[in-house]
């Protein structure tokens, strides 16, 4: 595929579509899709839907895969440190109330941001044509499986 940039970063065109990174990334972050910003993302916490109820755009072919999490426990663990130091340095609070009071904080950070970055994460995709999000289905310009990833995959 193709793909050039129209005014830097920010505004990609994928075939003939132009696509907003900007917009995309915030659509996504919304738990919305990328492409109309209307139809939903996900249905559940995590579990992307097939496509956009809105606009019909095949969410199938995103490949966020590890990304999102690795982001998310990047910044947990960013804003727990913090806090943690600045909790022990100004308070005086037990081992177990500490334990038990950022375990809640950084389970409930990472259920709030986790979704929120593979959404975002997904718009990116969409907004750099990655994987399925070609001009067409995308699908055409990847290889058939070989027989050894059919042997795999039937493992
Ligand atoms: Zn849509």
């Amino acid at each position: 595929m193709k793909e050039r940039h129209i005014g830097g970063p920010a505004e990609t065109a994928v075939g003939s579509q132009s696509r907003s990174l900007i917009d995309a990334l915030k659509r996504g972050a919304m738990k919305r899709c990328p492409r109309c910003g209307q139809g939903h993302l996900f249905h559940g916490l995590l579990k992307v839907r097939g496509a956009c109820g809105s606009c019909g755009l095949d969410y199938s072919g995103h490949r966020a895969d590890d990304l999102p999490p690795y982001l998310t426990i990047l910044v947990v663990g960013h804003v727990l440190t913090a806090g943690v130091l600045f909790m022990e340095e100004n308070y005086a609070m037990s081992t177990m109330f500490s334990i038990a009071f950022w375990s809640v904080v950084a389970t409930c950070l990472s259920l709030l941001l986790l979704p929120r970055i593979k959404g975002a994460v997904i718009g990116l995709q969409w907004a750099y044509g990655m994987h399925g999000f070609g001009e067409g289905d995308g699908w055409a310009e990847q290889p058939a499986p070989g027989p050894a990833e059919e042997e795999t995959a039937a493992r």
